[in-house]
């Protein structure tokens, strides 16, 4: 029986053994994580992360051939096949501060699986990483290898968090990157194997390793590029009086261009959209190539504008102030259908309404006020001047509070902000939200969830991105 072992239990490691291990009953899959606190929810009624479907595969496969467990060293050295996807977070401190991906947590996943082996290993990376991480875990592998061999395979994962079940069932491609030498071709047909269980062969891609680990970076880049692209002509749709919509459908017909990913927004958020351009960034920076560098730091500031821009909107349309006023947030989390708020948008906009003294009002049907106060208590990072911005002041949290209901939330509001698109926000009582509300009301519609004319005729005034305003 083939055994997999996968380090770090987090939003990609869990669900993709899930599915490993739903769609190959004949393979042992153990994931492991150095967070008792972690391994613990994976194995109990409430796990860790929220993922539509994510339950149920998990409940089929847990305890059969799907275990969840701290124990690092037992599994790797039982392993054949060692999946790393630890986190790989932008550095803070030091060379490439702001840039660069930190490969702490990599490094001693690699170190770890050195001192434990007593046999050859299969390495697959599955975070992402930078380019040539690869040669890296080479030289910390063959350097402590005490006669084991080892192959390392980038093998990244293209899962969209919200989809990520829905995704890993049916994924575009499977990407493998290995050596050119006989053992890494038969390294890269190991791997293989595993997702020929429920991948179709045309859609399993292989490459060098240093093309995979790229195409993973390139892939968001893109996709990030696309949603900036858009957010740039949303700010010249509010100016013309063009809807973004209608531009966004209309250039998505071409067939060379397609209509996916070209929803206007108040930014794109997430934990690897911006970690992953800037990581792009900085390898342009050391390979020399500083204009190719500067056009994908473009797509960052961007974003970073089309933030501030909506936070400017709020406060102009609000006769110049919100100081003193509440303002409802309509959902927290970077995207529907998770729970995940790394880097959302919602920080920024509600730090910015905080700094002009609005009171806000925050609820998102999956995050909790825990998680929602840490955010906006944390530091921002800011890449450009890579020093460490002020935390909020203490004053500043208290004038957030956290509530389990829209209605709750937008009572006795001046303003509604949407930051996320769940669902539920296309079906409020929004004549219901307008009656409870100071007047005049405002709502501001960061995502085109809602029919601004729908609105207006409720009685609100209304700004949704990219549209036009109230006449
Ligand atoms: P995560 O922070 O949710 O999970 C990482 C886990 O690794 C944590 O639970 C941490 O405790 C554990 N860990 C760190 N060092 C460890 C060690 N030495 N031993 C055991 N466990 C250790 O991160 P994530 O969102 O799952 O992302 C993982 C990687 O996948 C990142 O490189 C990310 O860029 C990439 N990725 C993420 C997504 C996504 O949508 N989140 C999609 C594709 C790729």
């Amino acid at each position: 029986m083939v055994k997999i072992c996968c380090i770090g239990a987090g939003y990609v490691g869990g669900p993709t053994m899930a599915v490993i291990a739903l769609k190959c009953p004949s393979i042992e899959v153990i994931v492991v994580d150095i967070s008792a606190a972690r391994i613990a929810a994976w194995n109990s009624d409430q796990l860790p992360i929220y993922e539509p479907g994510l339950d149920e595969v998990v409940k089929q496969c847990r305890g059969k051939n799907l275990f969840f467990s701290t124990d690092v060293d037992k599994y790797i050295r039982e392993a054949d096949i060692i999946f790393v996807s630890v986190n790989t977070p932008t550095k803070t401190r030091g060379l490439g501060a702001g840039k660069a991906a930190d490969l702490t947590y990599w490094e001693s996943a690699a170190r770890m699986i050195a001192d434990v082996s007593q046999s050859d290993k299969i390495v697959v990376e599955k975070s992402t990483v930078p380019v040539k991480t690869a040669e890296a875990i080479e030289k910390i592998l063959t350097h402590n290898s005490k006669g084991i061999n080892y192959q390392i395979l980038s093998n990244p994962e293209f899962l969209a968090e919200g989809t990520a079940i829905k995704d890993l069932f049916n994924p575009d491609r499977v990407l493998i990157g290995g050596r050119e030498t006989p053992e890494g071709q038969k390294a890269i047909q190991a791997l293989k194997n595993v997702y020929a269980n429920w991948v179709p062969e045309e859609r399993i891609i292989t490459t060098n390793l240093w093309s995979a680990e790229l195409s993973k970076l390139a892939a968001n880049a893109f996709l990030a590029q696309r949603i900036s692209s858009v957010n740039a002509i949303s700010a010249l749709c509010e100016a013309t009086g063009a809807n973004v919509a209608e531009v966004a459908y209309s250039v998505g017909k071409d067939s060379r261009i397609g209509p996916k990913f070209l929803n206007a927004s108040v930014g794109f958020g997430g934990s690897c959209f911006q970690k992953d351009i800037l990581n792009l960034v900085y390898i342009c920076d050391c390979n020399g190539l500083p204009e190719a560098a500067n056009y994908w730091k473009q797509v960052i500031k961007i974003n970073d504008y089309q933030k501030s821009r909506f936070v400017n909107r709020v406060v102009a349309c609000m006769f110049n102030t919100v100081s003193g006023k509440k303002i409802a947030i309509l959902g927290f989390a970077f995207k529907k259908d998770t729970g995940d708020t790394r880097e959302t948008p919602a920080i920024d906009v509600c730090k910015g309404l905080l700094g002009d003294k609005a009171k806000i009002s925050i609820y998102d049907p999956q995050v909790t006020e825990d998680q929602i106060q840490r955010d906006l208590a944390m530091n921002k990072f800011d890449w450009d001047h890579p020093i460490h911005l002020q935390p909020m002041s203490p004053t500043a949290v208290k004038e957030v509070t956290v509530t389990w209901d829209a209605y709750e939330a937008t009572k006795g509001a001046h303003g509604v902000c949407i930051l996320t698109e769940w669902d539920e926000f296309k079906t409020l009582d929004y004549a219901k939200i307008y009656a409870n509300m100071k007047k005049p009301a405002f709502i501001f519609d960061g995502r085109n969830v809602v029919d601004p004319e729908k609105l207006r005729q409720i009685g609100f005034i209304v700004y949704s991105i990219g549209k036009p305003l109230d006449p």
